[in-house]
């Protein structure tokens, strides 16, 4: 993807490198496609980098028009929530086909989405009910730990502060 910048790409490939090495000798390790809980329980709307907005954008914009038109109504009531503070607890990502419990903007998808479940912290960080469940059925020492506010830092420090979901798409979508 050329929309961002190549040290946000050299990082997106050592976390895919990671993923794929922790995939490789733990078959079951819970995030895979048909696991789409992260999708449905965002703590809030996707707060995201300028490169990763943009390379969101492409992804939306390049949808046929009907898939299109389903997403942008799903943005648009979500801004709708966002601005009169009336999101649930548990967000549904926009991008998330609801029905084939897959992403929809997947190569374009945001480098929190690739780490999630992958950079499992001690402190329940990037943590779901699967992941505690591996845990407490298999022990700790099978889990890969990470370090996910680390990775939070790097991406920060290559492409910016995050621009939330509001901000994005309020001077876009007239509500
Ligand atoms: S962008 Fe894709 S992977 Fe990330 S939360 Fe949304 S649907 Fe899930």
């Amino acid at each position: 993807m050329s929309e961002v910048s190549q040290p946000l790409q050299h990082l997106e490939s050592w976390i895919e490198a990671r993923v794929q090495a922790i995939r490789a000798d733990r078959d079951w390790w819970p995030c895979r496609r048909g696991c789409d809980a992260c999708c449905r329980h965002l703590v809030h709307p996707p707060e995201l980098s300028a490169a990763e907005w943009t390379r969101v954008d492409v992804a939306v914009a390049s949808f046929p028009t009907p898939i299109q038109t389903v997403v942008e109504q799903k943005i648009e009531a979500l801004l709708r929530q966002s601005v009169e503070q009336t999101l649930s607890v548990a967000v549904v990502c926009p991008y998330l086909d609801e029905q084939a419990g897959a992403c929809r903007i997947y190569n374009a998808r945001p480098l929190a989405c690739r780490t999630y479940g992958f950079f499992v912290t001690r402190n329940h960080d990037q943590y779901c009910k699967q992941i505690e469940t591996e845990v407490n059925d298999r022990g700790e020492a099978a889990i890969v730990w990470g370090h996910a506010e680390a990775i939070r830092h790097d991406i920060e420090r290559l492409s910016g502060q995050s621009i939330t979901f509001a901000t994005h798409y309020r001077d876009r979508i007239k509500l």
